[in-house]
């Protein structure tokens, strides 16, 4: 059986080019689930991806690593601990894959697992979403989605809204927390939404894009201010003359230049 895939052409343009591969075998060692995919982001780090930025990538390597869909099948070594995953079930898949074992999975840190930087789907060692199916180790495997959310709008819970909430609850983003959001693309607008549910006030998103702002704004930015037309800085200063208490830098190539003049001293 073969199904279709967007795989690497190579480091020159255009990047990807729809292939016929065959479907794989959820056998691996530990234990695979194969995953029917429903939708799958693009992400600034496909960019980083094709350029070379993480290393060499092998032509035929399918990207892809916000990825949502449902178990079409488990492989022989599944586990499937709770026993509450069954074929059919929606899911979305962690781009990071640890072991769950070792003391950074233990104290919940599973993005610094020795074995995480090996194994990515769509960046590192394994293929990603990109594709109408992939296989991945059972832990990376995130399920059941709660009921009443789209699986088809769910796979951005896979990197840019799980960037996005990471940073903001490492920062103790809470009820009233003062924020800054420096860039409102994919991982930017998440934050914005994230930290509207968790209380923050005033949300102040900062880019150069007026549609980008607008969509800011409609999801739950109490100012926006548009940084190639007024000074960020004057606006932000009359906002929270103290400087906010915290800011989130969410361009694709941050400086911290912005954030340091609009942090408060006690600065997160
Ligand atoms: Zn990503
Ligand atoms: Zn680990």
């Amino acid at each position: 059986m073969t199904y279709e895939a967007a795989t690497f052409k190579g480091p020159s343009k255009p990047y990807l080019e729809i292939k016929d591969v065959p479907t794989p075998k959820p056998g691996g060692p530990g234990g695979e689930i194969l995953v029917k995919v429903a939708s799958t982001g693009i992400c600034h780090s496909d960019i980083h991806l094709f350029k070379g930025d993480f290393g060499p990538v092998m032509p035929g390597f399918i990207p892809g690593h916000e990825i949502s869909g449902w178990v079409e099948d488990f492989g022989p070594d599944v586990k499937n601990p709770w026993g509450g995953l069954r074929k059919g079930d929606p899911v979305i898949v962690s781009w990071i894959v640890p072991d769950g074992i070792c003391k950074y999975c233990a104290s919940g840190k599973e993005n610094y697992c020795p074995a995480a930087a090996g194994r990515m789907p769509g960046l590192v060692g394994l293929n990603g979403g990109h594709a109408e199916y992939l296989t991945v180790p059972e832990i990376a495997v995130i399920a059941p989605l709660e009921r009443g959310v789209d699986v088809y709008y769910a796979s951005p819970i896979a990197c840019a809204y799980g960037t996005a909430y990471h940073a903001l609850r490492e920062a103790g983003v809470g009820p009233g927390t003062s924020l800054v959001i420096i860039g409102v693309g994919g991982v930017g607008l998440s934050a914005v939404q994230l930290a509207s549910a968790m209380g923050a006030y005033p949300i102040i998103a900062v880019d150069i894009r007026d549609y980008a702002l607008d969509k800011a704004r409609e999801l739950g930015a109490t100012h926006v201010i548009n940084s190639s037309k007024e000074d960020p800085i004057s606006r932000i200063k009359d906002i929270l003359p103290d400087g906010a208490d915290v800011v989130h830098e969410a361009r694709p190539e941050p400086d911290l230049k912005l954030s340091m003049e609009v942090v408060s001293r006690l600065a997160r």
